[in-house]
């Protein structure tokens, strides 16, 4: 026997929908490209996307249709995602920080139709553009008086191209299932990977990410989505923020310390999202400044391991609660939150740290396994290593036209992450398994390693990458730099980690330099360190000789 209750396809643009009906004077205020900070809000972004909607179905763009964005978090940028999803279209965020190529590779990949995009990046897309023989048309992100002459195929400011279009148009109707969106991912190695989310999937995510213990906003929130939409759906704030009605503060193009520090304070923002590299610059212009967060509440950070002295810093300092979230662009991206459970909550001081620094636990939408490579489950103790397996209503089961096989026979997706798992279901990644450092045998973290560092004090940034040794295969060297204007020795950063460590994960080398490389989506870039240390011989490695 079947239920007999109604058939209401999970469709995006229902999020707007309620967002316009119960919320529709909550503010969406922008740092505009243009400079100016410019204000809208749910109503009136909802009434702007349907002229999106109306205006791309003009322009005879169908069902099933990619419309790329290559945009910095704006309201421009957020109307057109729902005027993009109300017809049945796909958005697809391209980063721009990705190299030059990769970006022609994955928009020739996708047959992206239309270019929507920002003034910083006409001219990028000038260079590219006989590249992208797909792109029938670039729409620019401006208004006709900010419009710049350019060579791009049809180009128009966004302002005049929707200023025919009067609203007086309906959603799409169409299956859940329905494809809203495309995210590649990096692919540090070989091409990048489409990930493809449904309607059905960006609704139910933007529900998991709501549940209390996950990102859990209201109303009554005042979110800033750092993190880019290109960035794995920011996370789903773009979604999330809506179905809740909180109100929106997007940073446009400058995630600086002092740009980030003066939205958080001018518009009293009370949740906010980044990757570790933004709150780093944050907190070295509080430092310098002596401001302070008298109306942040909770800060969501992800993407790469938080370290230790940053959790301290927020919470300790300054009286942020720290979520510590981990994902991935193929889980939409929320696999985990660290929030604490009952058990935990007298926890204090290094207690608290010590499971803060965790990545936290599975919220309801997502199922995980920490297996060897046998595929065996490994204990729940919080020491053993294992490869971290999901499977979810929001984790992908194949890439854009990629015929791979990418679930177990149990429908598992293996993250390439390596982690434990604690006796109350809280993991901590150890590493990716490929930047896992093999020594003797023996598994070291070069995140662990990497936290431990950057908690000296005159250490800005730390990575830490496996170097050849003939006698134990792989040794670490700590690769460090230095905040402005310090001077440190090797001896003095050892020395730092004497004790907190077991011996033998002791770093063999420390290699000072003025910066670490980053990848597109603000990780360390292990790829072009290995490179650059390829190498390196280090001073244990000639005594073994
Ligand atoms: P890309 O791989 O394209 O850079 P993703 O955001 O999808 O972009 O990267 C996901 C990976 O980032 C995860 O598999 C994991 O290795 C890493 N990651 C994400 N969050 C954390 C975190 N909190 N701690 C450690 N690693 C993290």
């Amino acid at each position: 026997m079947l239920g007999l209750m109604q058939d209401w396809p999970l469709l995006c643009q229902r999020i707007i929908d309620h967002a316009a009906i119960n919320h529709g004077e909550r503010p969406v205020i922008t740092r505009s490209i243009e400079g100016p900070f410019h204000r809208t809000n749910y109503a009136e972004l909802r009434a702007r996307a349907l002229r999106v909607a109306q205006q791309l179905d003009r322009d005879s763009i169908k069902l099933g249709d990619r419309v790329a964005t290559l945009a910095w978090n704006t309201w421009r940028h957020l109307e057109s995602w729902y005027g993009i999803l109300g017809i049945g279209a796909i958005y697809h965020t391209v980063n721009p920080r990705l190299f030059p190529e990769q970006i022609v590779w994955i928009i020739n990949h996708a047959e992206d139709r239309v270019m929507m995009t920002d003034l910083t990046f006409v001219p990028l897309l000038e260079k590219l553009a006989d590249k992208l023989p797909t792109i029938e048309r670039y729409i620019v992100f401006t208004d006709a008086a900010h419009m710049p002459k350019t060579s791009l195929r049809n180009a128009i400011a966004y302002e005049e191209w929707i200023v025919g279009a009067d609203g007086d148009f309906a959603w799409k109707e169409f299956d859940e299932n329905t494809a809203a969106g495309m995210c590649y991912t990096s692919g540090t190695t070989g091409n990048p990977k489409g990930v493809v989310y449904s309607h059905r999937s960006n609704v139910l995510h933007t529900m998991l990410s709501l549940q209390p213990d996950a990102i859990g906003l209201s109303s009554r929130d005042t979110v800033l989505p750092i993190v880019p939409m290109f960035h794995a759906n920011s996370w789903g704030l773009a979604f999330s923020s809506p179905m809740t009605g909180a109100a929106l503060v997007l940073p446009g193009a400058k995630l600086d310390g002092p740009s980030v520090y003066e939205l958080l304070d001018e518009f009293k923002v009370t949740c906010t999202g980044a990757v570790p590299t933004v709150w780093l610059l944050l907190l070295q212009y509080l430092e310098k400044t002596g401001a302070k967060l008298p109306y942040l509440e909770r800060v969501v950070i992800g993407g790469s391991a938080c370290p230790r002295a940053m959790i301290k810093a927020f919470e300790e300092d300054y009286g942020v609660q720290v979520f510590h979230a981990w994902g991935m662009t193929e889980m939409s991206p929320l696999g985990t939150v660290g929030s604490m459970k009952p058990q935990l909550a007298d926890l204090k001081g290094d207690a608290l740290l010590d499971m803060k620094q965790k990545q936290g636990y599975t919220p309801f939408g997502v199922e995980m396994k920490i297996t060897d490579d046998a595929g065996r489950g490994v204990p729940w103790d919080g020491k053993t290593f294992g490869r971290i397996k999901v499977r979810g209503f929001a984790v992908s089961k194949g890439y854009y036209k990629l015929d791979d096989r990418i679930l177990d026979a149990d429908g598992f997706f293996d993250t390439g992450d390596v982690g434990t798992m604690d006796r109350y279901g809280y993991m901590q990644i150890t590493d990716r398994s490929k930047d896992v450092i093999k020594s003797g045998g023996e598994w070291i973290s070069s995140i662990d390693l990497e936290n431990l560092a950057v908690g000296y004090p005159k250490v800005a940034e730390a990575a830490v990458i496996g170097v050849a040794h003939p006698k134990w295969d792989e040794r670490p060297l700590l690769i460090i730099v230095l905040k402005e204007g310090q001077s440190a020795t090797k001896e003095e950063i050892l020395g730092f980690l004497e004790g907190k460590i077991a011996s033998w994960w002791m770093p063999d080398d420390v290699a000072f330099v003025a910066s670490i490389p980053h990848t597109a989506t603000g990780k360390i870039l292990k790829t072009a360190l290995r490179e650059q240390f390829k190498d390196h011989v280090l001073p244990t490695a000639i005594a073994a000789e």
